[in-house]
């Protein structure tokens, strides 16, 4: 039993959250033999990033201007490491996410589950991994770390990504994919349902976001990446108007950065930019529960007696009134607020220090890596 003691929590006011078995057993008035002080702090449900390839952890910064056709040609192919290389870049990806008060991600596997898993699975993040149809039925489901099906989407092979769907399907595990081409959602019409997430989106009718909404399907948007690099505009009012609920992900760090905040914050810049009307406080749920619910987790993202304690602790908010919070954080929070990071009821950092990792080891474990992929 831990008590996270005097915080402020979110929908909630100051009030304790007692945890139990990982999970959130109670919030109101607890006292425990092992408490961990929440006063001046603001808690959270833990961020949910339900796009990322953790594997371009070490590259960094490195893409700022790079397109994405520049990317698929140029860098993509060089991007072949050995299974050392791999297990470093990805455990600096997790750990970054962490660290950022990122407590759940999908990471869009590369191709080398065994090694990537151990990754995810030392870092401590819950995650969600993007296996190939390939070997996915070879995936054994441990600890904090799941598998949907990583599919390449409608766009390159109609009938691979078919078969895709059903190969999850016949495992029981969600799909997600890359949607470019418009038309691509309108043609899986028969196949749509909430265990189908699709990443991007820009190029999608009004009508095929319709679909997708009604369908109850999961949709990423990566407002930072796609606007540097030529994905086209975000779907992100677009899917609301549609009756969606979006979800957030950071997808690659070369020119994104790690957090959730700064994909809220530019969904909420280009969207106030066309006049689209929207709430800032709405843009948490999109980086919490909504992510959730898109990736098939349920269990996570939002502060519910048995939901799992997956919670964040920010500091620099607590003088906001209760109605002012969610916004509040959406418009001017950063890394530097996540003060304390819980992961299944685990601390994997307090005080603003991460408990099991140390980043800068972990960088310059892959400091050689970007120069000899970037060459
Ligand atoms: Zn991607």
């Amino acid at each position: 039993m831990l008590v996270i003691k005097g915080g402020h929590v979110v929908g909630v006011g100051v009030a304790d959250v007692l945890i139990s078995d990982g999970a959130i057993a109670g919030i109101g008035s607890f006292s425990g033999s092992s408490e961990l002080s929440a006063h001046g702090l603001v808690v959270l449900p833990g961020f949910v990033d339900t796009h990322r390839h953790l594997v371009q952890a070490p590259m960094r910064g490195s893409g700022a201007d790079l397109s994405l056709s520049a990317f698929l040609s140029d860098v993509l192919p060089r991007l072949v490491l050995s299974s050392d290389e791999l297990r470093a870049a990805v455990l600096l990806g997790a750990v970054e996410a962490l660290n950022a008060g990122v407590t759940t991600v999908l990471d869009w596997g590369h191709g080398s589950m065994d090694v990537e898993v151990e990754a995810l699975q030392e870092s401590g993040i819950r995650a969600v991994y993007g296996a190939s149809p390939s070997d996915v039925d070879r995936f054994a489901g441990t600890g904090l770390v799941s598998a949907a099906v990583a599919s390449f989407g409608p766009a390159l092979s109609f009938e691979d990504n078919v078969r895709d769907i059903s190969v999850a399907r016949s495992l029981g595990l969600s799909t997600t994919m890359h949607v470019t081409e418009p038309g691509s959602v309108a043609r899986l019409a028969d196949l749509l349902g909430p265990d189908l997430h699709f990443v991007h989106g820009n190029a999608c009718t009004d009508d095929e976001l319709r679909l997708l909404a009604s369908a109850g399907c999961g949709l990423t948007v990566t407002p930072p990446v796609e606007s540097m690099m030529g994905h086209g505009s975000p779907v992100y009012g677009r899917f609301v108007a549609a009756g969606g609920k979006p979800a957030l992900g950071v997808d690659v760090v070369i020119n994104s950065s790690s957090d959730m905040f700064e994909q809220m914050r530019a969904a909420l810049w280009l969207e106030r930019l066309r006049g689209f009307p929207l709430s800032a406080g709405s843009l948490l749920r999109s980086a919490t529960i909504d992510g959730a619910r898109a990736i098939g987790l349920p269990s996570v993202g939002s502060l519910e007696v048995g939901q799992r304690a997956d919670i964040v602790l920010l500091s620099g908010f607590s003088h906001l009134p209760e109605e002012l919070l969610p916004g509040g954080i959406v418009s001017a929070a950063g890394i530097t607020d996540v003060h304390t990071v819980l992961v299944d009821g685990h601390i994997v950092k307090r005080d603003g220090v991460l408990v099991h990792h140390d980043l800068p080891s972990l960088r310059a474990a892959v400091h050689g890596l970007a120069r000899k992929v970037l060459a």
